[in-house]
């Protein structure tokens, strides 16, 4: 009997060849130096921050060179898998802008070299699995568990280096008739690769991230394909799709290194060329004074769902992780504040090599200036969208009055030096709340008043102000009115003057400001008061003021 009679076996009804789907998926006719990348998540129902890094590495990889982007579906652990998970993945990359080319989404297969779910690609697996038993470079492997289990023990007590290889590859040994009568006896059985390597040798793999680097050879007989499914484990899903796909550079986690030698060595079983590959560092996050791996138990913003809940607009986020995919974005987006992300020249060798440190602080900047850039009109519509889905209490505020909220929004917007007080869309509520009177009457207010904080002088400075001074026409004028203001109570209406000789004064300008200010919105910290004062209106003014103490 012969290996061909023991595939036969295993797989009776599968009649395709390797030929068949290399003619059926012909190479891609791209010139040279377009790149094919992929992203590849296994539909979890969680998109990790870590996924949209690798996807943003290998849209830009693709676009950059006009290439192609593609998604694929790794569900092969069909345990894993949960309703909704691709939907989720699908509706983040186009929400990000990292739209693929080629997906397979809701029944519809866009691109030439689908099904891109790997659980509906079985048959051209095992077509591929069935070729290496043939040849002699796969088996039947019946081991249980059990004996898996003992293996293993027995390998630490006599420490030897634990795993199916050597003379620890027990089926490997098995002969073609045992094996096919087993088949027949419905035993169940996992199929293993035969690896042809020895542990002691080193190899060179030329990682783009790390350079080359000396691996040693891979001696295990990996399973390739699983019991009960009759599906591919992800090491031989990998080639087989990297393979058919025509994808010139795999940009996958660095969890992922130690298994390259497996993957090598399958393709080099099959004649294929490997693709180029990138392993990613980890991203990694500052938890007290040490570094750890960002973690989807312990930090929620692992979770993309995070960003989405918190309001940061997309792209802020994508550039707070093109800062840390390579350490030079900043400083060219700087000298090149109108080119995309995509326009950037990625650089696989300048990847941290220790970890991606994430910040969120820096985000929080980032995302400052890309907000404090929108026109009125933008925010208006990002925040209401926002709103829509996260916030019913901002939504009430902006429908209740649409004019009015952009006008609160456009203090000190669309000028040279914008405000940069919005990080992101739930920060707006705490930030214009005062701007309504209905809210402004009924909250509890903590007044944070700063240098004038006696009673019957605030009293007295906001009574002269309503009486006498509160001309909201002009800005000029109302600036002047304050500065009269300031000469006819006592305080200093020129800071030079009042710093040669604070002792002849209450206090300064700024002193009056603030009781103004605080007096009106409760807050020290606010924008243009002028702008305020005339958006409030002198109603809500003289309200506010003469309600202040009672
Ligand atoms: N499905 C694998 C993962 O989520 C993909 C790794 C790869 O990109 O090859 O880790």
């Amino acid at each position: 009997m012969s290996n061909k009679d023991l595939a036969d076996a295993i797989f009776p009804n599968i009649t395709m060849t390797i030929k068949y789907y290399e003619n059926k998926y012909k190479k891609r006719n791209l010139p040279d130096g377009c790149y094919v990348t992929r992203f590849a998540p296994s539909p979890t129902g969680y998109m990790h921050l870590g996924g949209l890094y690798q996807a943003i590495i290998n849209y830009i990889i693709a676009k950059k060179s006009g290439g192609i982007f593609y998604l694929r579906t790794e569900d092969t652990d069909k345990a894993r898998q949960i309703d909704g998970a691709v939907e989720l993945i699908i509706k983040t990359l186009n929400a990000y802008g990292l739209n693929p080319d080629e997906y397979e989404y809701d029944g519809k297969v866009v691109g030439e070299y689908g099904p891109y779910v790997q659980s509906e690609r079985k048959e051209i697996y095992q077509t591929f699995i069935k070729y290496l038993i043939e040849i002699g470079r796969a088996y039947p492997c019946f081991c249980t568990k059990q004996e898996l289990d003992e293996m293993r023990e027995n390998q630490e007590i006599i420490k030897v280096r634990t795993g199916y290889h050597g003379r620890f590859a027990r089926c490997s040994r098995m002969s073609i008739e045992e094996a096919i009568e087993k088949i027949k006896n419905k035993e169940p059985y996992v199929i293993r690769f035969r690896s042809n390597g020895n542990f002691e040798n080193k190899f060179e793999f030329d990682d783009l991230r790390q350079g080359k680097l000396f691996l040693n050879e891979n001696d295990i007989d990996e399973v390739i394909m699983k019991s009960e499914t009759m599906l591919p484990t992800y090491h031989f899903a990998h080639v087989v799709d990297d393979y058919l796909m025509g994808t010139t550079h795999v940009v996958r986690g660095e969890e992922w290194l130690s298994s390259a030698p497996k993957h090598i060595q399958m393709f080099e079983a099959f004649g294929f060329k490997p693709p180029k590959y990138i392993h990613t560092p980890l991203i990694m996050k500052k938890d007290g004074d040490s570094l750890r791996k960002i973690s989807k138990r312990k930090d929620p913003e692992a979770s993309i769902t995070y960003y989405d809940e918190a309001g940061y607009p997309k792209i802020a986020v994508i550039e707070s992780l093109m800062t840390i995919i390579n350490s030079n974005y900043e400083e060219w987006h700087t000298a090149n504040p109108d080119k995309k992300f995509t326009d950037f020249e990625f650089s696989a060798k300048k990847m941290s090599t220790s970890g991606a440190l994430y910040d969120l602080m820096k985000l929080d900047d980032i995302s400052k200036n890309i907000i404090s850039k929108m026109t009125k009109e933008e925010l208006y519509i990002e925040s209401l969208n926002w709103a829509d889905k996260y916030s019913e209490s901002l939504k009430k505020l902006i429908l209740k009055d649409e004019d009015y909220y952009k006008n609160i929004i456009n203090i000190e917007r669309e000028q040279e030096k914008p405000r940069k007080d919005i990080a992101k869309y739930s920060d707006i509520e705490n930030l214009i709340w005062y701007m309504y009177d209905d809210i402004y009457r009924s909250k509890e207010k903590q007044y944070d008043w700063k240098n004038i904080t006696d009673k019957d002088e605030i009293k007295n400075i906001l009574s002269t102000y309503i009486n006498k001074y509160i001309d909201l026409s002009d800005k000029d004028i109302w600036f002047n009115n304050i500065k009269i203001m300031c000469d006819e109570l006592g305080y200093a209406s020129n800071m030079k003057e009042y710093k040669k000789n604070p002792e002849n004064y209450k206090g300064n300008v700024a002193d009056i400001s603030t009781v103004l200010r605080v007096a009106l919105t409760s807050k020290s910290m606010t924008p243009d008061l002028f702008e305020i004062m005339k958006l409030l209106g002198e109603d809500s003014i003289k309200e506010r003021y003469n309600n202040l103490f009672k």
